[in-house]
């Protein structure tokens, strides 16, 4: 057969990201291309790194989209702040906080590591332990939305902890921007890094970081050059930095990538920032409700739950890669598998960005319902429903 262009199926996305793209974002890709040192395209940029600092609520000069994914925005940060011999605590409650390991042991830095069990969040006291036993160390890394288990930790209590000990902050805000409270500045968050494809309701493949004027201050000092030539911010800021016009060529911009994340972040600001991080809530409050209605349970204490990831117990008897693939062929409806220690026990149903809406949680509902029973597990969806609207609908 020969190949024709490729048409992808329509599908809701409900699971760990990437997230529905919204219509304008969509729109904004289509623009006409032009070149990365246009000075039309360059004043965008400015824009973007504006609305990035709003987002990010920071003053931060040194905030801008890394051309890559959100891991390249998590090496971003270990390659430019970890030298060789630097001692780096890492929070590790997840599959996330894994990978930030690799990266400080990669970077040559000197390792270790505050397990928190799976599901749970990062223990402050855990925390407070290491940095005594470690005063050598310089860093204290952490992700406050654990996508892989659905958990959120309180970054503000453990910025303050790590400060205390004079250690810099390196934060994984991936699927937290946008999506539930995060104060850069007001929390004294030292580095961060994000992704467009959660909350942001953006295509995959960027990811904004922000970091602070103590942070470049220890990039400024390293003794030993960034390992990474890509991902050097020395090099990177001669085309993003403040260069009063003088931008040189680093690398081609993903020119059209970069439309749509400007778009995306101009909705998150016309929404504001408050109202984004409510509508989280009370849908991830709603379909709570709905899923508690059909007899599931969440894993994740309460108090612990981040709204726009939820992690679901599978029930005893369901096959879960088996309902996976009817939620996608009969309802074009994509959630996510259990990661790690979750694996064939738990899905995460992702409500992040442009999927958090109500016809999403009424579409997830009224599919698991329907396949739950067709699979032999008694569900009422009816109720499940209604349940639903009542929190939507506030009553
Ligand atoms: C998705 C995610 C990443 C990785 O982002 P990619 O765009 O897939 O590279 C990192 N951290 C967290 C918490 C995530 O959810």
């Amino acid at each position: 057969m020969p190949i024709a262009s490729f048409q992808p199926p329509v599908r809701t996305l409900m699971g760990p990201g990437p997230a529905d793209v919204h219509p304008r974002v969509l729109a904004a890709l289509a623009r006409p291309t032009i070149g990365h040192l246009d000075p039309a395209f360059v004043a965008m940029m400015e824009e973007l790194k504006s609305l990035l600092r709003t987002a990010f609520r920071t003053e931060n000069a040194l905030t801008m989209p890394i051309s890559a994914p959100g891991s390249a925005g998590m090496e971003t940060c270990f390659v430019n702040l970890v030298e060789p011999g630097d001692t780096v605590i890492v929070c590790v409650n997840g599959v996330f906080g894994g990978r930030m390991c690799e990266n400080v042991t990669r970077a040559g830095g000197n390792l270790v590591r505050v397990d928190a069990p799976w599901g749970r969040a990062v223990d402050p006291n855990a925390l407070e332990d290491a940095l005594k036993s470690h005063p050598e160390a310089s860093l204290v890394a952490f992700v406050q939305a654990e996508t892989s288990t659905g958990v959120s930790s309180d970054s503000r209590q453990l910025v303050e902890l790590a400060h205390r000990h004079d250690c810099l902050t390196i934060v994984d805000a991936v699927t937290a921007l946008g999506g539930s409270p995060l104060e850069v500045d007001a929390w004294g968050i030292d580095a961060i890094y994000a992704g467009s494809q959660k909350c942001l309701s953006c295509t995959p493949g960027l990811a904004p970081i922000s970091l602070n004027e103590r942070a470049v201050a220890k990039l400024k000092a390293r003794r030993a050059p960034v390992q990474s030539w890509f991902l050097d911010l020395n090099l990177v800021l001669g085309y993003w930095g403040d260069g009063g016009g003088r931008r040189s060529y680093h690398h081609t911009a993903p020119v059209n990538a970069l439309y749509a994340l400007h778009e995306a972040l101009l909705m998150l600001c016309e929404e504001g920032l408050e109202p984004s991080w409510a509508r989280h809530r009370q849908h991830h409050l709603a379909l709570r409700a709905g899923l508690e209605a059909l007899g599931l349970e969440l894993l994740v204490p309460e108090a612990e739950r981040l709204p726009q990831l939820n992690t679901v117990a599978i029930p005893d008897g369901i096959d879960d890669a088996r309902l996976r693939r009817g939620l996608l062929e009969a309802f074009n409806l994509e959630i996510g598998a259990g990661l790690g220690d979750l694996a064939g026990k738990a899905w995460r149903i992702g409500l992040m960005g442009y999927s958090c809406r109500a016809e999403n949680i009424l579409l997830c509902l009224s599919a698991l319902g329907t396949l739950l029973n067709a699979m032999g597990h008694r569900a009422d969806t009816g109720t499940a429903l209604t349940e639903a609207q009542r929190v939507l609908s506030g009553t």
